[in-house]
């Protein structure tokens, strides 16, 4: 049985997904603000590292999966620069925290939770996203703060799934054995979409968001996908971002992709070049 760490474990759908692994037979650590095995604030780096040091002290060194469900959303009235930090640094500073840990389990696999948004919202700040993936928080935060939540959401989650791409095929990842995936969930029923705390106007527009299936996604459901990404079954994903959205991208972005690839020669060379 494997030893997996999930934060945002305290509510919806990281809740669901400890739910569902303990059932399995798993052990799980907890990482949230409140309410569970490591207390921690994901949104400080302080935060990140006394979380990595408490996961190492309590997994004994050895991680099998980490699973970044911790999260913030652009209806919870909080500021971008604290959203855009607790979003994308705190899933991607924990994930490089743990990688000794998880290379120590010999087959780890790491699950963020990226968002449908970054599909079907138009209007993300492209620089936001560009901060994230130079890793600059100080000016991620800036930006977020300035373009406020709502934008700020899609563009940490993509800059998330883009991070998830960039470094899965990395010697540093893949070649020590751990897979890093994302999930695109579409409206999913948890707190951060039916709390009363959200902002009633707002709140609104969710009711009209399309979703061909004809109901929101349940906690459970993006957990039985998470534990198969967690899992041996999934050993070929590798950088995956995968939609589970009932529908939702297929019906707002029908052909964009899969997108047909023109490679110059250049590209074309460094990508295929023959292993000596
Ligand atoms: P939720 O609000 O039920 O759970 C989020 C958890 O993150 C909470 O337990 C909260 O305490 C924790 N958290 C927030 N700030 C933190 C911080 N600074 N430090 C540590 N923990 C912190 O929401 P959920 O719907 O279960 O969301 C889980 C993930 O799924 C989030 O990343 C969210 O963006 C993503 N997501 C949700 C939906 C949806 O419709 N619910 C859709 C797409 C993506």
């Amino acid at each position: 049985m494997a030893t997996y760490v999930i934060t945002g474990a305290a509510s919806g759908i990281g809740a669901a997904s400890r739910r569902r692994l303990e059932s399995d037979g798993h052990t799980v650590i907890g990482v949230d603000i409140a309410h569970t095995d490591v207390v921690a604030d994901l949104s400080t780096p302080g935060g990140r590292s006394a979380a990595a040091a408490a996961i190492d002290e309590a997994s004994g060194g050895v991680v099998h999966g980490l699973v970044c469900c911790a999260g913030l959303g652009s209806l919870s009235r909080v500021s971008g620069g604290t959203l855009a930090a607790v979003n994308f640094f705190g899933a991607v500073d924990l994930a490089i925290a743990l990688k000794p840990a998880l290379e120590r389990a010999r087959g780890a696999s790491v699950v963020v939770i990226s968002s449908s948004s970054t599909t079907t919202q138009p209007g993300i700040p492209k620089n936001l996203v560009a901060a994230c993936l130079d890793h600059d928080e100080p000016e991620a935060v800036r930006i977020g703060d300035e373009v406020t939540a709502i934008p700020a959401y899609p563009a940490s989650k993509l800059a998330l799934a883009w991070w998830i791409r960039r470094e899965a095929v990395r010697p540093e990842w893949i070649g020590k054995g751990i897979r890093l995936n994302a999930i695109a969930p579409g409206m999913i029923d948890t707190p951060m979409t039916n709390s009363a705390d959200l902002d009633p106007e707002l709140a609104k527009a969710l009711d009209f968001y399309p979703i061909p299936l004809g109901r929101r996604g349940r906690p459970d459901e993006i957990a039985a996908l998470i534990a198969f990404l967690l899992g041996p079954d999934s050993t070929l994903f590798c950088g995956s971002v995968v939609f589970a959205d009932g529908g939702t991208d297929a019906q707002l972005r029908q052909q964009d992709w899969p997108a047909e690839w023109t490679p110059t020669t250049e590209e074309l060379t460094r990508h295929f070049q023959a292993k000596t």
